[in-house]
């Protein structure tokens, strides 16, 4: 039987990109994935790069996602010299617009609790606005620029990340679905596949919103990595006459532009299980939405529409580090913001198997907080989300 030293569970962003972390310290790594890696919420996402909170419970995520946008020009720089891929990494800053009713009192708000957090945030005049951005809508009432966010192109960064992982000797096995774990007494020994075993002295489960779905009667999934899934539409639009540089978000959706000219329309927040189906109600939603931002987008081709499942967890909240079973770590639940999160992730899986500890605080991520209680199930809804 072949040993490596680390067995990662998942080929999404956070998996490979935890592989290329690793094995730049040589270490042996096998990155196993169920079906091609890179297919499912890593190739659906927007690629925003926004640490900014969506809502009050995501305020212990800020701290992790500063962190992860300062690693990120390093981040993607070692990644495109290791593969001589382009993950199309563009820090243009973001703009939030305030449509009516929403206006001055709501930006100010918005500006303040940014800056309070630590993040840059300051007003626009809407001429500036109109200026950068010449086809925005002109009822807008209010705005805020957020000069420090940056976007990459998620399929484009993928391929970049797989090809870096491979040429610094990552094995990725695709078609290789993880059925189970290797137990010795209390130590996690490496994965079982089918079949087959492969021995590692370190195993990280890192499976997105599929982790409950590995092995259904192996409890510790539902313990350490409770996620689900949460169905995000999107569609992609090519404009005619409306060229636009910057991220913009307003209360129901956000565009983000791409380098070939589409601009990326998003998105749904759904729990409605594992269906990636595009929906006429999603689709509705997304280009009411976009048309409210920017009208001329009207006459827009829709080229392409498609749907993820993010992995949401029972606190929103990422699930990371080792758990009290030797030799087993967990890295999942990135729910909106995994694409962000991915360097910082990979570092700390780094500093755990490496040096046995990290430099950037992430106790309250821990896997063993669920330990006490049950995944919680949440009801059918549909919002706006990254
Ligand atoms: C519509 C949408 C928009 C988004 N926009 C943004 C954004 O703008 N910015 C941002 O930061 N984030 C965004 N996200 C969130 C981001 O996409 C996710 O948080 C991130 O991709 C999660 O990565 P992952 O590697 O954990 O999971 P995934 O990409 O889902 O990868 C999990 C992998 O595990 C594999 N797998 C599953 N079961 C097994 C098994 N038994 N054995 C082996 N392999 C297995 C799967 O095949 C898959 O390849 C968005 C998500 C969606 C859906």
């Amino acid at each position: 039987m072949k040993i490596f030293d680390v067995a990662i569970i998942g080929g999404g962003v956070i998996g490979a990109s935890i592989a290329f972390e690793l094995a730049e310290k040589k270490l042996r790594v096998v990155l196993l994935d169920r079906q091609q890696p890179g297919q499912e919420a890593s190739w659906a996402a927007a690629g925003m790069l926004s640490p900014g909170p969506h809502l009050p419970g995501d305020l212990p995520l800020v701290p992790l996602g500063q962190e992860s946008l300062r690693l990120y020009p390093q981040f993607v720089a070692a990644v495109e010299e290791a593969s001589g891929k382009s993950a199309a990494y563009a820090r243009h800053g973001a703009l939030e617009i305030f449509l009516p009713p929403r206006g001055e009192a709501e930006r100010d708000k918005l500006v303040s609790e940014y800056r309070g957090l630590g993040l840059a945030a300051e007003p626009v005049s809407l001429d500036t606005v109109r200026q950068w951005e010449k086809t925005i809508n002109p009822a807008m009432r209010a705005a805020a620029w957020l000069p420090e966010e940056g976007t990459v192109e998620p399929r484009a960064l993928m391929d970049a990340v797989l090809t870096a992982a491979r040429r610094r000797g990552v094995e990725i096995r695709s078609d290789c679905p993880v059925t189970g774990l290797l137990r010795e007494h209390d130590r996690c020994t490496g994965v079982v596949v089918g079949s087959e075993k492969i021995a590692a002295a370190h195993v990280v489960v890192a499976a997105g919103c599929f982790c409950g779905e590995i092995a259904r009667d192996d409890d510790l999934f539902a313990r350490y990595a409770p996620t689900r899934p949460v169905r995000g539409q999107m569609l992609a639009l090519r404009p005619d006459g409306v060229n636009l540089q910057r991220v913009v978000r307003a209360g129901r959706g956000y565009l983000v532009p791409r380098r070939d000219g589409r601009i990326i329309v998003g998105s749904t927040l759904e729990n409605v299980g594992f269906d990636k189906r595009v929906t006429a109600g999603g689709i509705r939603q997304m280009l009411d939405a976009a048309l409210e931002m920017l009208p001329d987008l009207a006459g827009a081709e829709l080229v392409e529409s498609w749907a993820g499942l993010r992995p949401g967890t029972p606190d929103d909240l990422p699930i990371l580090g080792p758990t009290d079973v030797e030799g087993l770590l967990i890295a999942t639940g990135h729910y909106r913001n995994g694409i962000l999160l991915a360097p910082v992730t990979a570092k700390l899986v780094r500093g755990w198997i490496v040096n046995g500890r990290t430099t950037f605080e992430a106790g309250a991520f821990s896997p063993l907080r669920f330990s006490s209680r049950r995944p919680q199930e949440s009801p059918k809804s549909m919002s706006r989300g990254t």
